[in-house]
């Protein structure tokens, strides 16, 4: 097309005088108006945690959502940043995005949304507005005539229900499958499962019965890879909606999850999410760079192996006990917790209060507010913090998958200073 500038050299003539005006782009009226400063940032740009005066921390934690959760792999920086420049639809972008995840992840449908618990919002919307435009707007403060009951086990109750229960439906929790069986009435919208926690009912039980019932079953398994299979495992065996949040294992943008199933129901969800102004989800948006950030994420966790990774975390783990063996009455153990959370290797060291004397909680604000800072576990020197986790007082839990290369060693070291330092 003679006489038309391409959107490409457009872009990268963009830095100099402003251009405005509509130039036909691909056939395409496009308004044009960029700011005539020419960048004089290092390629790297300001880092602004220093700025802010925010410490970066070593993070022997774990993927827990108040430590930032984890880092992208380069490539998935990368594929952030190159999104960043340019302007697409936005729903455009999530069709596109959705389809190609349901392919890569092989079950009906997919969307990008702002987290697991995002995910948990719009996919109690979708069960409760399914076939029902007018009830997308009156969510949650008109049920009127609407479903509001969702079964879940008295055990799966957790810190994140909150979520589903911002649709304004309420939970009936059942203990054994006969009482689940009795629980299904005419105003059951959904039943949900919490993947990682103590299962009385099986999940073959559970979705079995609720399709029995005809009604959609969600399984929430945020922090349930490794392994990979996990992505399609749930919804192959029959939950109609799973979650998996982006940030945790997975790597990609903390602000992401997938929620994966049936399809009308995600078609569903999607009406119920941003950028559809009017909706429960309207607050949730994701960003084009979010979508595409997880999208990488996908992609780059597919190419991972599991044996792989977990020989890492293990080399990570005794790389680690095999600086501190030689203190004192110090054991270690590699502990990959039973549950289908955090399914990693981690390291457990216990010791002999009566040689080394502090507390695991102790050791624990000695390491954060060390140099550097680093974060361990929260389950150590207490009770339990995360499914599974071993606690105790005389207990220090080290989350070897999310350290950084060459973290395992200033970890080992600065354990090794502070429980030296405590013998009596
Ligand atoms: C982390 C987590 C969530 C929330 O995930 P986000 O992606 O941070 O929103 C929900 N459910 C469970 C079980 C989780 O572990």
């Amino acid at each position: 097309m003679a006489g038309t500038i391409s959107r490409r050299k457009l872009l990268r003539t963009g830095g100099q005088a402003i251009i405005a005006g509509s130039v036909a782009v691909g056939g395409t009226p496009f308004l044009a108006a960029r700011s005539s400063s020419k960048s004089k940032l290092p390629a790297e740009g300001v880092d602004y945690y220093q700025k802010l005066g925010v410490t970066p921390l070593i993070n022997a934690a774990g993927t827990y959502t108040v430590l930032t959760a984890s880092i992208m792999p380069d490539e998935v920086q990368a594929a952030v940043a190159l999104a960043a420049k340019n302007p697409v639809n936005l729903n455009e972008l999530h069709d596109a995005a959705g389809a190609y995840l349901a392919k890569r992840l092989r079950c009906e449908a997919a969307l990008v949304t702002a987290g697991a618990a995002a995910a948990l919002v719009v996919g109690t919307a979708a069960c409760v507005t399914l076939g029902n435009e007018s009830a997308i707007l009156n969510i949650p403060t008109d049920m009127n005539g609407l479903k509001n009951e969702v079964i879940v086990q008295k055990s799966h109750r957790y810190g994140y229900d909150h979520a589903i229960r911002n649709c304004g439906v309420h939970f009936v929790e059942v203990g054994t499958l006969d009482q689940y069986e009795q629980a299904f009435n005419d105003r059951t919208v959904m039943t949900h499962f919490f993947n990682a926690g103590e299962d009385h009912i099986s999940r073959e039980d559970w979705v079995r019965v609720a399709h029995k019932h005809g009604v959609p079953c969600f399984n929430d398994a945020a922090a349930d890879v490794p392994p990979i299979s996990n992505l399609w495992n749930y919804t192959q065996m029959g939950f109609d909606l799973v979650t998996f949040s982006g940030g945790k294992g997975l790597r990609g943008p903390q602000c992401t999850g997938l929620l994966l199933g049936r399809k009308d129901l995600i078609a569903a969800a999607r009406k119920n999410n941003s950028p559809n102004s009017n909706t429960i989800g309207r607050g949730l948006k994701v960003a084009k760079e979010e979508i595409v950030g997880l999208v990488a994420a996908v992609d780059w966790f597919l190419s991972q192996d599991d044996a792989v990774m977990e020989a890492e975390y293990r080399k990570r783990a005794e790389r680690i006990a095999g600086q501190l063996k030689t203190i004192a009455t110090v054991q270690t153990q590699i502990f990959v917790p039973p549950v289908a959370a955090n399914h990693v290797p981690h390291l457990l060291i216990t010791y002999d209060q009566n040689r080394i004397k502090i507390t695991g909680a102790e050791v624990m604000e000695k390491m954060r507010h060390g140099n550097p800072r680093i974060e361990l576990n929260p389950s150590t020197g207490g009770d339990p913090a995360s499914a599974g986790l071993p606690g105790g007082p005389n207990t220090i839990v080290v989350g070897v998958w999310m350290l950084q290369p060459g973290e395992d060693l200033i970890v080992a070291k600065r354990l090794r200073e502070v429980l030296q330092a405590a013998i009596g």
